[in-house]
């Protein structure tokens, strides 16, 4: 599905305009650069986060920014591949992009975060408190968030992230990557500290266990959240 008139980056002014007049939102999806073990790309928060906006302004109206492939907290700052400014950074670059969608006339702003450690979601919670008045509305959203309306709780490169993306971007999942349960049985405990673990970096239910239907039902029930927040 091309979702180009949907993203920012891909639009002349007048498009934008146009596209503003039927509903003033801009999505402004966020991510990070995250070892998510052998079987995910080390920006899935980000393209998870991507496709989720352009999903739902599919049916909201309103437009999506390029997604931002930094975010902060979360304890991983040490794997491989994984790149996490301070809450201070991001905040300000935040803040910088908020004031400037103001400036603009943006009526509504959603923050979604694919990147969602305790840190991230309170510093765009906190954006969303402080940047919202009658007149410019911040919403901040995340999985860990949705948690009562969706069928599993949110992990880290797990089951959860793992059907979450099989649902709504399947290119971007490489589980044959990752040995059989028969080959290589799940040992837990090390899967964070053990580099040689063929699950390390994973933290959740073991994903190569996945029921079959929850990419769909997991990824339905997480836009129609997204959407019923943003339409709220
Ligand atoms: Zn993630």
């Amino acid at each position: 599905m091309n979702m180009k008139h949907l993203q920012l980056e891909c639009l002349t002014p007048a498009d934008i305009t146009a596209a503003l007049q039927q509903r003033s939102l801009i999505y402004m999806p966020l991510g990070t650069t995250e070892w998510h073990s052998y079987h995910l790309p080390v920006g899935f928060d980000g393209l998870c986060a991507h496709k989720l906006c352009l999903l739902s302004a599919a049916q909201t109206g309103g437009l999506v920014m390029p997604p931002l492939y930094f975010g902060t907290g979360g304890g991983h700052g040490h794997f491989p591949w994984t790149i996490m400014p301070s809450q201070e950074k991001i905040g300000g670059l935040l803040e910088t992009a908020l004031e400037r969608l103001r400036d603009f006339g943006v009526k509504q702003v959603v923050l979604y975060s694919g990147h969602f450690p305790h840190e991230q979601v309170n510093l765009i919670q906190t954006l969303a408190q402080t940047f919202s008045d009658p007149v410019f509305r911040v919403d901040a959203l995340a999985p860990s968030l949705a948690k009562d309306s969706l069928p599993v709780a949110g992990d880290h490169a797990a089951l959860f992230e793992t059907a979450l993306m099989l649902g709504i971007a399947p290119e971007h999942v490489f589980l044959k990557n990752l040995p059989t349960v028969t080959e290589a049985p799940d040992v837990a405990e090390t899967r964070m500290s053990d580099v040689s673990h063929p699950l390390y970096g994973i933290s959740g239910p073991d994903p190569r266990e996945m029921p079959e239907t929850l990419p769909k039902e997991l990824s339905e029930a997480m836009l129609k959240w997204i959407v019923a927040q943003v339409n709220r």
